[in-house]
């Protein structure tokens, strides 16, 4: 899959950029090819499902903090690294838009639909992070989600269930 990492109109328009913008744009163009690539390849090939498009936008914009995985875009004032809100948001992705055409069933339906998908996803950012040297992300995402409780309970469910085992769940899952 081909990320095209750019500004778009639309979100200019709504949240007008600071000139900081383009340089952000550039050097998470410049950390894509050096990192992200095979960072989301290491992911897909680990949980058994390929990206449906060719090529996706990934839109960075200068509105509120955070990201969203449709169409995939990540503000440059989130309070984590934006390559690791960009990875966060393309896991979600990955999991809704796949060759495999898996469509994502609650692994905990007694929880709140935005706990359960986070429980999937943190799990698999984890086994990324902590399989690649970057455990530190890891630590600082667990710290800013304790503002959030529902982001706050998946972390928590990971601990417990393990993210190994999430990870082989839904390996599972989407085969
Ligand atoms: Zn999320």
């Amino acid at each position: 899959m081909k990320l095209n990492i750019r500004q778009s109109h639309t979100f200019n328009l709504l949240y007008p950029p600071a000139p900081l913008l383009g340089p952000k744009v550039a050097e998470l163009r410049a950390w894509w090819e050096a990192e992200g690539q095979t960072a989301i390849d290491a992911i897909s090939q680990r949980i058994g499902l390929t990206f449906a498009e060719q090529e996706l936008p990934a839109y960075i914009h200068d509105g509120p903090p955070g990201g969203s995985s449709d169409p995939v875009n990540v503000s440059v004032n989130s309070k984590l690294p934006l390559e690791h809100v960009l990875i966060h948001e393309l896991i979600h992705h990955l999991l809704s838009f796949n060759e495999q055409g898996y469509t994502y069933k609650p692994f905990y339906p007694e929880e709140e639909p935005l706990v359960d998908i986070h429980v999937i996803v943190h799990a698999i950012h984890e086994w990324y992070c902590v399989t690649h040297g970057k455990a530190d992300l890891i630590a600082q995402d667990k710290k800013h989600s304790q503002k959030h409780p529902a982001y706050a309970r998946s972390w928590e469910i990971v601990r417990e269930e393990g993210f190994v085992q999430i990870v082989n769940r839904l390996q599972e899952a989407a085969r």
